[in-house]
């Protein structure tokens, strides 16, 4: 395919092409090609990019997906059949497995002192109730510390309840601050002897959608079934607990174990001109959980990397000089199973990765740049940002900070990470639950964080292996402007 007719398609459909545009094709297209131009080209064609069709397209034409669930399998299949159509090359299922879990019937009453039923949902992973469900004394923690410092035995045969609140922050610190009653909460309470847990959802909104979300059972303590109350069944719980009463409980979950079930990452890419060896990854998560139908956690992420790749596959003046790489993880939110298989998969490939890049905190518009990169390195990035990311509304961040879950298993190999870090004050307000559908997402906001990602690509593709550890590679196979 020429890059060169498709570069100006969106002008001259476009209603008026003003002669500044123009002039701006032009410089591009005579030898002297500089960077600046090239990105300004990128970051004027995001306006019209199809991001939020992708994300309109997966979450309808696949909905919710599982991890391992037949579900997953569709969207791998719809995620090859529409990276073919937008013209990438390379397109590959790698495929691995996981062990499967299926929601069941889920139901919490309270039984006395007031009658009534409660907004719950199975954390993932959870055993089920014994049959007919369990009826027990509920007993309320107001944090995770105090429910590790109750004497031992202390919840012999009872349910535990944590009621920790997560605070509403813009780059989800909140959220690391408190996941531990979602993750270790249920393994601490059985190590009391706890029959079960409740937990308050870990999220920010004051709906009545409970969140799911992995938990993590430890080796040494029984498995007992948890699930999470939504933030105001949660409040309704600790009104009845003012007023002195005690709280009887039957919870009746019926999650189940499915054994080993397919999941696998999709590839896709534009080679590289110059070094098709060498790697610029741009990742997101193809599953979600099973509640809603995955809009913001990570349909958005899909829709970024993949809409950031076709915007220079059609609006660059040439292929990148070294390979831009989209990878569709599998299986992430039950314990990013796709990217640890990528990264033992691609262990020989890792020290060409140029650097990684991964979209999986919701459709809000990125305003931080970060890194985790060699100090020496940092300078880069901050350059990088000045020059090409400011007019985006993107400020400078720190370094050791970035990446996304994906890109975890990465990081013994250091390949260089840089985060694109998105306002995140609504993303826990839908993580998870069966809130988070495709209406939630500003297509606008979408379409600056497309920008961004073909900023950073394109860039990090033309000024090549400056990222890595051995700088003296770096001067010898960075290609020069308009090379
Ligand atoms: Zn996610």
């Amino acid at each position: 395919m020429c890059p060169y007719p498709r570069a100006a398609r969106p002008l001259v459909s476009g209603v008026t092409v003003s002669l500044t545009m123009l002039s701006v094709f032009a410089l591009v297209f005579m030898a002297g090609v500089d960077l600046d131009t090239e990105l300004r080209v990128l970051q004027a064609a995001a306006k019209e990019n199809e991001a939020f069709a992708i994300v309109e397209s997966l979450t309808t034409e696949v909905g919710s997906r599982l991890a391992g669930s037949e579900a997953e399998a569709r969207a791998r299949a719809w995620a090859v059949k529409k990276l073919t159509a937008l013209g990438f090359k390379n397109i590959r299922v790698e495929s691995t497995s996981v062990p499967g879990w299926e929601r069941g019937e889920e139901v919490a009453r309270i039984v006395r002192p007031f009658p009534q039923n409660l907004a719950i949902t199975a954390l993932g992973g959870s055993v089920a109730t014994p049959a007919g469900g369990l009826s027990a004394e509920l007993l309320p923690f107001e944090t995770l510390t105090d429910l590790q410092a109750a004497p031992a035995g202390a919840l012999h045969g009872k349910i535990a309840f944590i009621n920790q609140a997560m605070p509403k922050t813009q780059d989800g610190s909140g959220y690391g601050a408190v996941v531990a009653i979602r993750s270790q909460g249920p393994s601490v309470a059985a190590a009391k002897g706890a029959a079960a847990i409740l937990i308050r959802s870990v999220g920010t909104d004051h709906h009545r959608f409970p969140h799911t979300g992995m938990l993590q059972y430890a080796d040494e303590s029984p498995k007992i079934p948890a699930a999470a109350l939504s933030a105001p069944d949660a409040d309704q719980l600790s009104r009845i607990f003012a007023r002195k009463e005690k709280v009887f409980l039957h919870l009746e979950l019926k999650p189940r174990m499915t054994g080993d079930k397919p999941t696998g990452n999709v590839i896709a890419e534009i080679p590289g001109r110059i070094h098709p060896e060498e790697i610029i990854l741009l990742g997101a998560h193809l599953d979600s959980w099973d509640l809603g139908t995955g809009a913001v956690d990570d349909g958005a992420g899909v829709a970024i990397v993949t809409a950031a790749a076709k915007l220079i596959l059609d609006h660059s003046p040439r292929p990148p000089a070294r390979t831009i790489r989209v990878v569709l993880f599998g299986a992430e939110e039950v314990g990013l199973v796709g990217a640890k298989a990528y990264a033992k998969r691609h262990a020989d490939e890792l020290p060409r990765h140029i650097v990684a890049l991964e979209s999986d905190f919701g459709a809000g518009p990125v305003y931080r740049l970060s890194g985790h990169v060699p100090d020496r390195t940092w300078p880069i990035l901050e350059s990088l940002q000045k020059k090409y990311l400011a007019r985006l509304m993107i400020v400078p961040g720190e370094n050791h900070k970035a990446g996304g879950p994906d890109l975890y298993p990465l990081r013994p190999a250091k390949v260089p990470i840089i985060g694109l870090e998105q306002d995140g004050r609504d993303y826990f307000d839908l993580h998870h639950t069966a809130d988070d559908t495709v209406d939630k997402i500003n297509p606008h906001s979408l379409s600056q964080n497309v920008a961004a990602y073909a900023t950073v690509a394109w860039w990090a593709s033309e000024i090549g292996p400056r990222f890595r550890l051995k700088p003296e590679a770096a001067e010898k196979s960075s290609p020069t402007a308009g090379e």
